[in-house]
């Protein structure tokens, strides 16, 4: 291990893991990048570090500065690190559905929180607008604007993308994984193929998103819902503009499910639900491309954000999900 006296710099090169019960079960190699060990747990740190660095670089942040940014937690909490490395104030407005962890960490970060009622994209109180808003009216803030600012997904054609072209000796079949902003599979989509255009890429799309029948047929439709956080875009946002996307599934909380399961009681590995559909997205995409080739996908966060839903059986069998048997006792 290297040692540091640059906390930012700990951001990125993460691990990649062979996911040993995805890949006998496929015959394929299956990896996974281990983005739940950046500081913050989650693979958005690296859009927050490039967000606040290219703001800094165009002059629009300094001493005193302040991010705002509407986030599903995760970008929060990677914003609040970073801001908090550099001496800025962050305001946060995450929609009041998002999991309690999230919101606690984002306290406990220094972070000032705003939260709103979930809302359409068209409502004016969505949390998108809410934060754009914000930061128009606060003195010194930049709007972090993670959904349509480019500086998200080039974190990830430079950082993700060569890491992980790196850490697989330049032998890649495919990459999955599912979009919130789409950063991440926008810029390892390009930033792979930049290296070897024969990578088929494959969109991995939740339930209750509209990518899905976008890429299979060229129009926005959502179908359905899901309780997966961070995933499911209903626009073609600014980072999924040119996203070199070659197929795509749609996967169901229960099959992602059963693959943060299996993952945890195999393998050791404690994942949200982004995560798990990723995985399940992985195997459809080994299915597709026949044995013997390699796939890598992304653990997006930690599992530890979601002790008080995915891991609760109580909170399991209100959304109407299967109780793994080892929560399920008493
Ligand atoms: N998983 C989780 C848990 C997330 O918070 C996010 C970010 N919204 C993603 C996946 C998707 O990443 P991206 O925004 O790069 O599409």
């Amino acid at each position: 291990m290297h040692s540091t006296s640059d906390t930012l710099a700990l951001i990125g090169n993460t691990p990649l893991v062979r996911l040993k019960g995805p890949s006998e079960a496929t015959g394929c190699e299956i990896y996974g990048k281990c983005e739940f060990a950046n500081p913050g747990a989650s693979v958005k740190d690296r859009a927050a570090l490039f967000i606040v660095k290219d703001a800094e670089e165009r002059g629009l942040i300094g001493p005193g500065g302040c991010i705002v940014e509407g986030t599903a937690g995760n970008t929060g909490i990677g914003l609040a690190l970073v801001a908090n490395a550099k001496g800025y104030r962050t305001i946060i407005v995450m929609p009041e559905t998002q999991s309690r962890e999230k919101m606690d960490t984002l306290r406990a970060l220094g972070a000032e929180l705003v939260l709103v009622p979930a809302a359409p994209y068209s409502n004016p109180g969505h949390f998108v607008h809410t934060s754009r808003r914000i930061a128009e009216e606060t003195p010194n803030a930049i709007w972090a604007n993670q959904f349509d600012n480019t500086a998200n997904r080039k974190a990830h054609i430079v950082g993700t993308a060569e890491e992980i072209w790196a850490q697989m000796d330049g032998r890649i079949d495919g990459f999955t994984c599912a979009a919130g902003t789409g950063g991440t599979i926008a810029g390892v989509g390009l930033g792979l193929k930049a290296r070897d255009e024969n990578v088929r890429i494959a969109l991995s799309d939740p339930h209750g998103a509209a990518l899905y029948s976008y890429y299979a047929c060229g129009e926005l439709k959502a179908e359905g819902s899901s309780v997966a956080e961070g995933i499911g875009q209903g626009r073609i946002t600014g980072n999924l503009e040119g996203a070199p996307i070659d197929t795509q599934f749609r996967i169901s909380d229960e099959e992602g499910l059963e693959w943060v399961e299996r993952l945890l009681k195999e393998e050791g590995l404690c994942l949200g639900l982004s995560s798990g559909i990723n995985v399940a997205g992985a195997v459809r995409l080994a299915r597709e491309l026949g044995p013997g080739k390699r796939i890598a996908t992304i653990l997006c966060d930690t599992g530890f954000r979601y002790l008080s839903t995915l891991y609760n059986a109580e909170w399991l069998a209100a959304k109407g999900l299967p109780v793994p048997e080892w929560l399920a006792a008493e």
